[in-house]
């Protein structure tokens, strides 16, 4: 759709740790230059290789606070024992430049955008082919994030919760490949991009369309 106008659209990825998910939204980014990453804040310690102000952005407990109740962020929520959520100038922005956004951000966050913005929001929860690929993910990655085996312990108990939240998303992905996720993720976003209510500019190229005849 290069001559019509496009609302932006806000692409939400959620899924237990270790399904896959920033694997994914890696990929999107990589593919697709109209699409921007939503960089949430967080109180939780950095962890081994992660990056202020491109992984998150690291802020200590009254930083976060502020941020709250100054109203800067768009959805916030604690998860496990950390507050995470997303700061709203960046995504106001993008949108404004029609621009798409991806977030990673759980179901409680979820549920926040879709009571804020159901009509811009696509919502695409990832899950593991199986629990025993679920926990092999997490205990590998374990290794480069430092992650004790309580941490691991902690997150496998959070993954049931997390995945009970499945229905209340657009789409399923079951990642038992990756290539093939990252496939079904662009066609869901390609998809939808051809949504009639984000094509600001449709009525007018009619318009324009049936005046010619
Ligand atoms: P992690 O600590 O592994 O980076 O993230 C833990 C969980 O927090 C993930 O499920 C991730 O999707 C979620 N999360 C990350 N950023 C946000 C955010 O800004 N808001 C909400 N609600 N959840 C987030």
């Amino acid at each position: 759709m290069t001559d019509l106008n496009r609302r932006g659209l806000m692409y939400v990825l959620s899924s237990p740790s270790g399904a896959g998910k920033t694997t994914i939204t890696k990929a999107l980014l990589k593919n697709n230059d109209n699409l921007q990453i939503s960089i949430s804040a967080t109180t939780r310690p950095r962890r081994a290789g992660e990056v202020h102000g491109q992984d998150y952005f690291f802020v200590d407990h009254n930083a976060f606070r502020d941020m709250v109740d100054n109203g800067e962020m768009l959805e916030h929520a604690k998860v496990f024992d950390n507050y995470y959520g997303t700061p709203r100038a960046p995504v106001e922005k993008a949108l404004a430049e029609g621009k798409d956004i991806i977030f990673d951000i759980d179901w409680q966050g979820t549920q926040q955008l879709f009571e804020l913005a159901a009509e811009d929001l696509v919502r695409v929860f990832i899950l593991p082919p199986s629990r025993a690929a679920l926990e092999k993910r997490l205990r590998e990655r374990s290794r480069t994030t430092l992650e004790s085996e309580e941490q691991i312990r902690g997150r496998m108990d959070k993954a049931a919760d997390e995945m009970s939240h499945y229905t209340e998303y657009d789409y399923i992905i079951i990642n038992s490949d990756i290539e093939a996720a990252i496939t079904q993720a662009q066609t869901i976003l390609s998809a939808e991009r051809f949504k009639r209510r984000r094509l600001n500019g449709l009525s007018d190229f009619v318009r324009g369309l049936k005046e010619g005849l």
